[in-house]
């Protein structure tokens, strides 16, 4: 009998429940013992969802975070909250967001923990901080409750903690020490926590260690044999779960750990599994992550059988079956959307609907295919459906696909003949000013946004209020004396959302939201079909805010490797492969806006950074096709034509060539907050083209001042020659007010008014 388990679940709720909460909480709004409550009721509801299993998740609910929960069970708390004398959970919300509920209404805020992203995912979790002085205290009364409640609801409770090596790995030591040397102070803590996970009878603990899957140094690989040797155990049984990819050279390693059983992700390391069962002993369990815990497709049924019969054969009731990785990752439920069309609905599956697929995949192998011949039959049908659609395949898209060459992403001259062709275009001052994008998305807006959805406000009324918007935040910019103007995006809910909506080959969803961090979730777009854009996106908005000045306007664009990695994407072909789709359609919009007499467009890739793989090697491969995607879009214009992109980061050393490759004009970048620091990168790379650092930090509510901006500046020109510098945000100004955003870019302005007037 093969098992089924399921890694995690999705905690957020299927209506975003935990969000409203949590936000409810912080207010002031709500106690703790209703937020408690609330906890509580989605803990239940989501071990209903997953009965019918053989081992149920629990310890995967978090009320922000699972990683920052772990520092918490392992009394790993950053010194500036302890000694906090309230209560424990709002010292927990103050290392997640640098507050608690009752902080609101005074300034003893505190610095909250760093956010950074889980792997390769849209997760962000809160970084353990460590120093060479760290000591870990246990308190598993999180654990040790959930398991209680389970309990009491008759569930098949399996703990899920995340692995001693890998909280290291996740970790970061804020005095530069080694965070491998605590690994001996580490150890006794998580085996007493084991011990007492095992004293409350249960027959597993699953322990995540993903870190498997990412290229590790001999020390990392010594660490993993010295933890297992240390937590061996015969209390309780202990389930190795890794997933997000191949295990390469770590794979006998975790093999041969002295664990009961080891999770793979049977999908990307579909490749080691036959290697797998070679390697573990008879007395160990093998379970394999075979539903996609990454996306929200079907799972071709009849296929993964073919593949797994013949190892549930060989493995017999050694052979456990789950979804890859925790289902964290994608929505909760298909069966609320009400507006998907029918046919793509029934391409789908979202966590409810995976761990159905797992169920009939197990009764598949326990008691033949002929005891669930209805669903694989309708299983067939979907999958059929979907490979053959004409609204997945567009044979003009693969055939222009197809005529891509080299010469389609390059420009007509270098760089330097360029820029002295859009110099005598443009006529720009030394120094000039321009901001990333958006501008205020004022309750006007939104207002205006939510009415024209629900039908309130019809097209011409809604556009007319959009022109008004657009109007303004043009005359403001007037007013303030920037040199590089932009519409403001007052039209724009969303930088991905904006663009799939008015692309074929896009579905959306109205309730597939996925957390992103603490109350924070997306509902990210369903690229779903060969990409083509109908008619242009963005021309008429631009054009009517160029009528309102004779400034140069910047067209605005979303590049195609931010709207791919900001979107759910095919399984059916390569990434690459939907990019360069989206290569072709944005460039086309790129071609229409200079038609239409805009010089200067902007094609932001805020996302480019984050879609490298986990591995190293390779990242040469994705940055091939990602730099070539953007070319691609970009690079169709005449050498007067000036592009720009834009960048939500400056961690630029390790992708600098790429970058470069990449070939704008101008590049905008984060760097305020570095204090221009992150500007090394450009030390050892003679960046060639001109550049925008951030000098106005807009994560946050404060007004840099001129002479702040005037030496930031100034450092940058240590660097970067003067005559190729740009002034500039952080970012898009939509999450700031009106007041804010006002005295910034004046001081801003009067910063690149006195460097010219000194250069
Ligand atoms: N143009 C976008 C804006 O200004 C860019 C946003 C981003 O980089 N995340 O909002
Ligand atoms: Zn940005």
């Amino acid at each position: 009998m093969a098992t089924t388990h399921n890694l995690g679940f999705p905690r957020i709720g299927a209506k975003r429940e935990l969000k409203f909460a949590q936000e409810g909480y912080w207010k002031g709004q709500s106690s703790r013992d209703e937020l408690q409550a609330l906890g509580a009721q989605l803990r239940h509801r989501h071990w209903e969802n997953q009965a019918g299993l053989d081992q149920v998740p629990v310890g995967d609910f978090s009320f922000y975070d699972q990683v920052l929960d772990m520092s918490f069970t392992l009394g790993n708390v950053p010194e500036r909250v302890r000694g906090f004398e309230g209560d424990p959970l709002d010292n927990y919300f103050r290392v997640a967001r640098g507050r608690s509920a009752h902080d609101s209404a005074c300034s003893c805020g505190v610095q909250a923990g760093e956010m950074t992203k889980w792997f390769d995912t849209n997760y962000h979790y809160i970084v353990p901080e460590f120093s060479a002085a760290t000591e870990f205290s246990l308190d598993a009364s999180r654990l040790i409750d959930q398991l209680a409640q389970a309990r009491a609801l008759g569930i098949k409770a399996k703990p899920v903690v995340i692995g001693p090596v890998t909280y290291l790995w996740l970790g970061k030591a804020k005095d530069d020490s080694d965070k491998l040397a605590l690994l001996p102070r580490l150890l006794p803590v998580y085996a007493a926590l084991i011990e007492q996970l095992a004293a409350q009878g249960v027959e597993w603990i699953q322990i995540d260690e993903p870190a498997l899957v990412t290229e590790l140094d001999a020390n990392w690989q010594q660490a993993f044999v010295a933890a297992y040797a240390a937590l061996k155990t015969d209390k309780v049984k202990l389930l190795l779960a890794t997933y997000f990819g191949q295990l390469q050279d770590n794979l006998a390693l975790a093999c041969n750990l002295p664990v009961q059983g080891l999770h793979i992700d049977a999908i990307n390391a579909r490749a080691e599994v036959e290697q797998a069962v070679a390697l573990l002993s008879a007395d160990k369990v093998l379970s394999l992550g075979v539903i996609n815990g990454r996306n929200i497709w079907k799972t071709d049924l009849n296929a993964v059988l073919e593949w797994l019969e013949p190892i549930h054969r060989a493995l017999h009731s050694r052979l456990w079956i789950a979804p890859t990785c925790s289902l964290l990752h994608v929505p909760v439920d298909l069966t609320s959307e009400q507006k998907l069309d029918q046919e793509t609905k029934t391409w789908l599956a979202f966590a409810l609907q995976k761990l159905d697929e797992l169920k009939t995949l197990a009764q598949a192998l326990n008691g033949g295919r002929e005891s669930v011949q209805a669903a694989l039959a309708a299983n067939r049908t979907a999958i059929e459906s979907r490979s053959q659609s004409p609204r997945v395949h567009n044979p003009s898209v693969k055939a222009a696909l197809a005529k891509i060459d080299a010469a389609l992403g390059r420009r007509d001259s270098a760089y330097p003949q360029r820029a002295a062709k859009q110099s005598a275009l443009l006529k720009l001052p030394p120094y000039p000013t321009t901001t990333i994008g958006s501008f205020p998305q004022t309750a006007e807006i939104r207002q205006a946004r939510s009415q024209f959805k629900s039908g309130e406000l019809d097209e011409a009324s809604y556009t007319t209020v959009m022109q008004r918007e657009i109007a303004r935040s043009v005359h403001e910019q007037e007013a303030l004396g920037l040199d590089v103007l932009v519409h403001g995006e007052a039209e724009r809910n969303d930088m991905v959302e904006y663009f799939g909506e008015q692309l074929d080959g896009y579905a959306f969803s109205q309730f597939g939201w996925v957390q992103s961090y603490g109350s924070r979730c997306v509902k990210p777009p369903i690229l779903f079909g060969d990409i083509s854009r109908p008619k242009a996106m963005t021309v008429e908005w631009i054009k009517y805010a160029q009528s309102q000045t004779a400034k140069p306007m910047k067209g605005m664009l979303t590049g195609p490797v931010t709207i791919l990695n900001w979107s759910f994407v095919r399984d059916d072909q390569p990434r690459s492969v939907s990019c360069y789709q989206l290569a072709l359609a944005i460039r086309e919009e790129v071609l229409d806006l200079e038609k239409a007499g805009v010089r200067v467009i902007q094609i932001d890739e805020a996302a480019l950074r984050e879609g490298l793989p986990l591995r190293k090697s390779q990242w040469n491969d994705y940055l091939q096709w990602a730099v070539e995607s953007f070319r691609i879009t970009a690079n169709g214009v005449q050498d007067e034509t000036q592009i720009h992109t834009h960048m939500c980061y400056s961690e630029f050393n390790d992708i600098i060539a790429s970058i470069a490759d990449m070939d704008a004009d101008v590049i905008t970048i984060e760097t305020s907050r570095s204090d221009m620091e992150l500007l090394d990168a450009f030390d050892n790379f003679n960046y060639p083209n001109e550049i925008g650092p951030g000098v106005y930090d807009i994560h946050s509510p404060n007004i840099p001042d001129q002479e702040h901006i005037v030496q930031l500046m100034k450092k940058a020109a240590e660097r970067i020659p003067a005559e190729r510098l740009w002034v500039n945000p952080d970012c898009g100004l939509k999450t700031r007010a009106w007041e804010e955003v006002i005295p910034a870019l004046k001081n801003m302005v009067a910063a690149a008014q006195t460097l010219r007037a000194t250069a």
